[in-house]
């Protein structure tokens, strides 16, 4: 029995040995002295440069022991040939009473592994389009810089190219990724050596810099270089920059850079804005947004929202339908217009609700008129790019006109120019198809958008209203207006030859009004003939004659 013992004890001792052996841990075993007495091969193999035998101290102060971070085991990082080593290291004295006997370190190589994780994370914090930081990386950099202490006031830059959606439908991908890298490159080119910058996403590049390196100037000298490899197209871009100036005392990247894009979303119409400043006032602006959102759902609920109409008429002002225009009946501010809520709404979605909303009340008041014995007035229905890009527009509106049972011919359904751009294939399909059931079509702001003639050639629809804004300017030159009268002409004419009906929208005066039926133009929508109103007048005015 015994001897079996002692047999045993024998293997348990080989099995032990070459369970050190064998190990892919490095271990290493220190006598009282400090001296090694074993050493495995990983042991010997990370323990390379030094010579042996070793000692314990010698080999703590090489794996870096003393700076490694955690408790026991430590990370313990070792630079040596121009290289980083990794490992986790563990070190354990051998104590009896009271004493060091002896000691022992195990060391686990995990270089590879963090090789993984550092390129993992590049990938995370880098844009692997442009070389630029990724939002991640951007926003982590510059937290890192503010924790660290950075002195003075800094400048959180936000910018975006204006439509650059549209750009990419319109000139091609490839030219979409001309402008980005160019952009890259120019950004880097422009920055000292302290900013930070990088692409947070799409067109939407970032750039945290000293108050007193910024300035408008070079901004807009390297806006302006953008543009200029541009300039062979029939395309001019606009690009938008919000600044946020950060005044009291570090904040977190990703505020200051919601700030300054608050700044950058506040000049989204005009063309002639290049920088706009973060302010309290433009707080404020996004916090009743941000209520109005709220606020939205209860009063479509409450039926807060009506339509106004706004005739559609013959120049002596007889009218044969009317668009129907959304407002908001708000308890406390009053009849609020579609500008005050409209792009909020794309913006957060909920423009789909209300559009389903507007359409139905719209084709209910269809079935009304019909009952009543008005059927020959159609209403003409605003459409969003939402609701093409999300829904069904199809079985959206066969579905409303089968449930009321209301004439298809009834229901105009105004798209606009722009919408068409974002996917023509698909949208001239749709229009076909609405066409085909009995809908009229009806092309909205025709002239204000991009590619106008372009799309004619493609697009058939049954009416086109050309907005009128362009004849709006009053101080506008001799050769301007001729110019403008020319474009007039041609547009009224090719519509004719592709026997669309035109619609001539945003008539104010006399004159216009004047002016385009000299052009071939019968049909009207304007303050000249008629503002939007309720139903109630729109029927007493029209229903009597
Ligand atoms: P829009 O579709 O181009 O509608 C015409 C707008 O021009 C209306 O403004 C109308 O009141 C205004 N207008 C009409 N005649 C004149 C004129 O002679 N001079 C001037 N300066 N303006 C004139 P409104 O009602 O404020 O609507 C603004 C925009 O809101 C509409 O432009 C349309 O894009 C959008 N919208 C209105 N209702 C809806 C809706 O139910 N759904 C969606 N998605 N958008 C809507
Ligand atoms: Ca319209
Ligand atoms: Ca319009």
């Amino acid at each position: 029995m015994k001897k079996q013992k002692g047999y045993g004890k024998f293997h348990i001792n080989r099995v032990y040995r070459d369970l050190i052996d064998y190990s892919d841990e490095g271990i290493c075993y220190f006598n009282a002295q400090g001296n090694c007495i074993l050493a495995n091969e990983e042991a010997k193999r990370i323990l390379a440069p030094l010579e042996e035998p070793y000692g314990a101290e010698e080999v703590l102060t090489y794996i870096g022991w003393a700076e490694a971070e955690g408790e026991n085991p430590r990370r313990c990082k070792v630079h040596f040939g121009g290289t980083d080593y990794h490992y986790v290291v563990e070190y354990r004295e051998i104590r009896r009473q009271n004493k060091s006997v002896a000691s022992y370190l195990k060391m686990r190589d995990y270089t590879e592994e963090m090789a993984v994780i550092e390129t993992d994370r590049y990938a995370i914090t880098h844009d692997s389009f442009t070389g630029l930081l990724s939002r991640e990386g951007f926003f982590e950099r510059v937290d890192e810089k503010l924790a660290q202490g950075a002195d003075g006031v800094w400048m959180m830059l936000c910018s975006n190219i204006k439509d650059f959606k549209v750009v990419n439908k319109i000139l091609g991908n490839t030219v979409g990724d001309k402008i980005l890298l160019e952009e890259a490159r120019l950004l880097k080119n422009m920055v000292r050596r302290d900013s930070i910058y990088g692409r947070i996403i799409d067109d939407k590049f970032a750039l945290f810099v000293r108050k007193e390196y910024f300035r408008e100037e070079i901004v807009k000298s390297v806006l302006e270089k953008m543009q200029g490899t541009m300039r062979n197209n029939m395309y001019r871009m606009h690009v938008h920059v919000g600044i946020y100036e950060m005044n009291n005392g570090p904040e977190k990247a990703q505020d200051m850079y919601n700030k300054a894009k608050i700044a950058m979303d506040a000049i989204s119409g005009n063309y002639h804005q290049i920088f706009s400043y973060y302010n309290s006032v433009l707080m404020e602006r996004q916090l009743s947004e941000m209520r109005f959102m709220t606020e939205f759902e209860r009063a479509l609920d409450e039926r807060q929202f009506v339509i106004y109409l706004q005739a559609h008429t013959s120049f002596n002002g007889r009218a044969d339908g009317a668009e129907a225009l959304v407002r908001w009946k708000h308890p406390e501010k009053g009849i609020l217009p579609p500008a005050r809520f409209i792009s909020i709404l794309e913006d957060s979605g909920q423009i789909r609700q209300l559009d389903q909303y507007v359409w139905e009340e719209a084709v209910r008041l269809l079935r009304d008129w019909k009952d009543r014995g008005y059927e020959e007035y159609y209403i003409s229905v605003n459409v969003s790019i939402k609701d093409i890009l999300y829904r069904d527009m199809y079985e959206v509106f066969t579905n409303l006109v089968e449930t009321y049972e209301v004439n298809p011919a009834r229901l105009h359904i105004e798209i606009t120019e722009t919408v068409l751009i974002v996917d023509m294939d698909k949208i001239i399909s749709l229009i076909k198809r609405l066409r085909a059931y009995g809908f009229v079509v009806m092309i909205d702001d025709f002239g204000t958008g991009y590619s106008s003639f372009y799309l004619l050639r493609n697009i058939e629809a049954d009416v086109l209203k050309i907005d009128m804004e362009f004849l709006q300017k009053q101080n506008d030159n001799d050769i301007e207006k001729n110019y403008k009268e020319i474009v007039l002409r041609t547009v009224i004419q090719i519509a004719r030859e592709l026997s669309m009906d035109v619609i001539a929208e945003g008539v104010e005066t006399e004159e216009q009004a004047r002016l385009l039926v000299g052009l071939g133009c019968r049909r009207f929508q304007g303050y000249y003939f008629h503002r939007p109103e309720s139903v109630d007048e729109f029927e007493k005015k029209y229903f009597r004659m």
